[in-house]
């Protein structure tokens, strides 16, 4: 048996029942990184975001089908298909190979993925790995007629032969068209109109390129979703997940690429996750966090600092995910200090957990059901867990027992010794951060200064900080 939940769904803009193709099975796509640098913490919102979608459909009874995609291979610094490929960008800013780089970052993922205490997919699946499947998808759109050529660059989709393209994103058509500039991508029909494969240059080895049926190349970025979402979950998903930067390029393109494949809905539920935003500053900087916009934070340097995990963690639970939340030191610090004032409470009354049992305990976890039920509504959810901390009427032991049962879909770890702040920093980047901070230390101010220029060699500049400590930052 499932319980009733209702989810925002961007493609009909509002909050609806869901109810999965097939009874009691959830089948949910979330698009991966571009493991090319480390992640954000404004990435990992996103993520913390698909994970209380994925505990609230286990919470609920649903058996999940979970997919997380790693993009391993090189799509372009531009949505519209030009500018660098940024794995290669990566693998020349740290003199490595790009499967290196891929490799790398994609294991500093993953630990984040764990330190989040994020749920395990059903399989993460890599883009270099179903290079197969995406050659497949143009072949079909290629034979339905949805697709032309651009001599010396790529095979294009015709955005024009989909009709409904413009209405996921409530796309302007007309304005992007007048406002593409010839010479963007000379050849191109539409200004809409996007990559599906690209050709490698002539007498040019790029480090990652296939043997296609249109010669040597590679994907274009949407193909590998859609093939990868379609391999292992289906034609038609139940619900695909991302962060709302991905809905007007990313997602409108993989539901024309898709639907015009199949003929069929690509995915009954679109769920995106809003912004995490830096505070903006007397100079009126700030917006949005993203790795172009020069430092960004990331979970390493919040555990540097002193917060744990689950203080990021609990922060992002603190805001609904479809409003954007405001990232500061400040909120950091109010957020550790309610995680750990709640664990003061909680701790001794797991201790003595017993069991769900009364009228009372049943009334309060119907309470919070209805409150992570109702389009995740995890605000609300925390406000419901603690009102119930303070009901006089409740045992200590059904409190425990109802902790145990919240923190399945909170994920807080409320069950665990409160982490130790985890100071060791991944890679041999962070070696040379620990060795600069060791000769700043010393007042040696030559080993210092070799340090940072070593690291701007490397593409990182750093800073330091009047607290003491130092932030770095991609140059
Ligand atoms: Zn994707």
């Amino acid at each position: 048996m499932t319980q009733e939940i209702s989810i925002y769904n961007t493609a009909t803009k509002q909050v609806e029942p869901f109810v999965p193709l097939a009874p009691g099975v959830a089948r949910i796509y979330c698009c991966g990184p571009t493991v090319y640098h480390f992640v954000h913490i404004g990435n990992l919102r996103t993520f913390i975001f698909e994970d209380l979608l994925r505990r609230v459909l286990d919470y609920s009874g649903f058996t999940v089908n979970h997919i997380v995609n790693i993009t391993d291979v090189g799509h372009l610094t531009s949505d519209a298909d030009t500018g660098e490929d940024k794995m290669e960008k990566g693998a020349a800013r740290e003199g490595k190979s790009v499967w290196d780089i891929a490799d790398y970052y994609t294991q500093s993922f993953l630990k984040d993925w764990e330190r989040l205490n994020l749920k395990q997919p059903s399989a993460w699946t890599k883009a270099t790995g179903h290079i197969p499947e995406q050659i497949a998808l143009v072949q079909t759109l290629e034979a339905k007629g949805f697709t032309y050529t651009i001599p010396d660059d790529g095979i294009y989709f015709d955005t024009a032969k989909f009709p409904r393209y413009a209405d996921f994103a409530g796309l302007d058509l007309k304005g992007m068209q007048e406002g593409h500039r010839i010479g963007v991508t000379e050849g191109k029909r539409n200004a809409s109109d996007f990559a599906l494969w690209k050709f490698s240059p002539p007498n040019e080895k790029r480090a990652m390129e296939w043997e296609s049926p249109w010669g040597i190349g590679f994907p274009g970025w949407h193909a590998e979703c859609s093939a990868m979402a379609m391999k292992h979950l289906g034609d038609t998903l139940d619900i695909h997940c991302g962060g709302t930067d991905l809905i007007r390029v990313h997602h409108t393109n993989e539901i024309a690429q898709s639907e015009c494949a199949t003929g069929k809905p690509f995915s009954r539920y679109w769920m995106h996750g809003s912004w995490l935003v830096e505070q903006p500053t007397a100079d009126g900087a700030g917006g949005k966090m993203s790795k172009s916009s020069g430092e960004f934070v990331t979970l390493d340097l919040l555990i540097e600092k002193g917060y744990g995990a689950m203080d990021y963690r609990f922060f992002c639970l603190s805001a609904h995910y479809r409003q954007y939340l405001n990232f500061s030191w400040e909120a950091m610090d109010t957020a550790r200090d309610s995680l750990k004032s709640l664990r003061r409470k909680t701790d001794p009354l797991i201790a003595r957990a017993s069991a769900i049992a009364s009228d009372n305990a049943l009334g309060w976890q119907k309470r919070f059901r209805a409150a992570v039920g109702d389009d995740l509504g995890f605000p609300q959810a925390l406000a419901v867990l603690n009102q119930m901390l303070k009901d006089p009427d409740l045992l200590e032991g059904e409190k425990g027992a109802l902790i145990r049962d919240f923190d399945a879909v909170l994920g807080l770890r409320l069950e665990e010794k409160p982490e130790r702040a985890d100071t060791a920093l991944p890679g041999p980047l962070m070696a040379l951060l620990d060795e600069r901070k060791q000769a700043r230390a010393d007042k040696n101010w030559k080993r210092s200064d070799e340090i940072r220029d070593l690291l701007k060699s490397k593409g990182f500049g750093v800073k330091d900080n009047p607290d003491g400590t130092t932030s770095w930052f991609p140059v």
